[in-house]
């Protein structure tokens, strides 16, 4: 069977190029190495990045595209590169009203990691993926092969991606493409020996089939590959992880120092600046006894918890006993087989200089990136939640063009492959933005489905 379309992994990135593909006039298969569909997308909190939103506008928050831009930049610490970064910012707003326009529901905006403002738009992120799946597998063009592995690529005599052959040893063809979606490769101890061997004793999280496949298969090709120096464990991954398929699971990872927690050591002492990345959090971390870090708060906070996003559901970790509760910080201390003598004098001092009678020990002004005011942990019953670095998500990989279609090494486009979502290299740079890689596997799969489509002389659908 000749397609016009192949999308290779059917996380959110592969679902968005397969509905594009589609909704382009596109045969489209889309193949899945795995039982299930979802990847790392089915694991995580579901926060999307995206500015200027109308629901930011109902809440009264400012953001614009170069706010976006500004944050985005001084993230990727002059590594990201500038048409990456500048097609996401064109293109997010359009495929914000896209995916509302599909179905997809957004229920609130919170700040996180590197945002100026808050810009994190929550889902539920296996909803959202099962709406996805529905829309395409309601279109007669649309083919969809679980439990198939892509294993390498096929191309022809000028070096163009024609199709690929899976895992059982079967070519298909492609007249317009292929799309790889693979995700990253946290899951693969190969790579991550090679490419941070620092980080090979955090936590592995992520989708099951996340490999690397993707990586590898392009790279045979010749492709180039970006920000591979930067890959670094996420702070604050639960100790237990969930079971994959469980109902209700209680979150992964939770952030909750940018709403106010501190973060320290077995110690009782803090480490860090806790209204910087989550990543850097992670990377300070890996050196602490033990690697554990414990964020401690107070009632105030624990307040703040909501259903959604999955990572603000506080209640739901206290409740499947993530996280620890007593009436007094020493008590907490003692659940927690931190040091007692230690923590009050730590959360005495914070409280200090919240009140803005001392200087913070770690010139901790604001939450996160310079939005909103500490506040003080002095409202019990106090919470702790024991947590490591988990490697969630790799965030770097293939160069590509704003297009989303690879290059090589020497700079040149492969014709017929592209890598989008958490494959694809060059948006992130030096540390990532929460949200941003659930937006470029949008912004970007719609943009590689649609060209793909193009280049086979697709031609789109017309709304009725
Ligand atoms: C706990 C957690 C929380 C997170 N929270 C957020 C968040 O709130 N916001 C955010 O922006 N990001 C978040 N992330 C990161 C984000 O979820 C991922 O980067 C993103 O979902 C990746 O999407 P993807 O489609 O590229 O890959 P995935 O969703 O991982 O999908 C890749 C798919 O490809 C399949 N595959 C692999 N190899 C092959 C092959 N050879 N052939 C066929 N199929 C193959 C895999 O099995 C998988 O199903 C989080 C990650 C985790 C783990």
């Amino acid at each position: 069977v000749t397609y016009d379309v192949i999308v290779v992994g059917a996380g959110w990135a592969g679902h968005c190029a397969a509905i594009a593909a589609l909704e382009s006039g596109a045969r489209t298969l889309l193949l899945e190495k795995t039982e299930l569909y979802g990847g790392s997308s089915a694991m995580c909190g579901g926060s999307f990045a995206f500015a200027g939103t109308d629901i930011q506008l109902e809440n009264g928050i400012k953001d614009s595209e170069d706010a976006l831009l500004a944050d985005l930049t001084e993230t990727g610490g002059g590594l990201s590169k500038a048409d990456i970064l500048q097609a996401y910012v064109d293109k997010q707003l359009s495929t914000y009203y896209w995916l509302k326009d599909l179905g997809m529901r957004f229920d609130r905006v919170a700040i996180s990691s590197n945002q100026s403002v808050p810009r994190n738009h929550s889902t539920d992120p296996v909803q959202a993926l099962n709406l996805l799946h529905d829309k395409a597998l309601s279109s007669p063009r649309f083919r969809y092969l679980p439990n198939c592995g892509a294993k390498e690529l096929i191309t022809d005599a000028d070096g163009a991606v024609v199709g690929l052959r899976t895992d059982s040893g079967e070519d298909i063809r492609a007249a317009g493409g292929v799309v790889l979606a693979t995700g990253g490769f946290s899951r693969s101890e190969d790579l991550i020996a090679r490419f941070a061997p620092f980080a090979r004793s955090a936590k592995k999280m992520g989708g099951f089939g996340n490999t690397g496949d993707g990586l590898k298969m392009a790279w045979a090709l010749g492709a180039d590959m970006l920000d591979m120096g930067n890959v670094s464990p996420t702070f604050g991954a639960a100790l237990v992880q969930p079971d994959a398929d469980m109902q209700d699971p209680p979150p992964r990872i939770l952030q909750i120092m940018y709403k106010g927690a501190i973060v320290v050591n077995k110690i009782g002492k803090r480490f860090v600046n806790e209204s910087v990345s989550y990543k850097k959090i992670g990377r300070e971390c890996m050196s602490q006894p033990e690697q554990a870090g414990f964020q401690i708060f107070d009632r105030q906070v624990m307040s703040q918890s909501a259903p959604l996003p999955r990572n603000v559901n506080y209640k739901r970790a206290l409740e499947a006993g993530l996280i620890y509760e007593a009436e007094t910080i020493r008590d907490l201390a003692l659940k927690l087989g931190v040091d007692a003598d230690n923590l009050v004098n730590t959360v005495e001092a914070y409280n200090q200089a919240c009140d803005n009678k001392t200087v913070d020990e770690f010139g901790r002004v604001s939450l996160s990136s310079g939005f909103g005011r500490p506040t003080k942990i002095d409202q019990g019953p106090y919470y702790g939640y024991p947590c490591v670095p988990g490697l969630t998500s790799t965030f770097c990989g293939l160069a590509t063009d704003a297009q989303a279609r690879v290059l090589t090494v020497f700079g040149k486009t492969v014709p017929g492959l592209y890598a989008i979502g958490e494959l694809m290299g060059g948006l992130h740079g030096e540390n990532y933005m929460s949200g941003s890689s659930l937006g470029k596997g949008c912004i970007f799969g719609k943009l590689a489905g649609e060209d793909a489509a193009n280049r086979a002389g697709c031609i789109a659908e017309v709304a009725s």
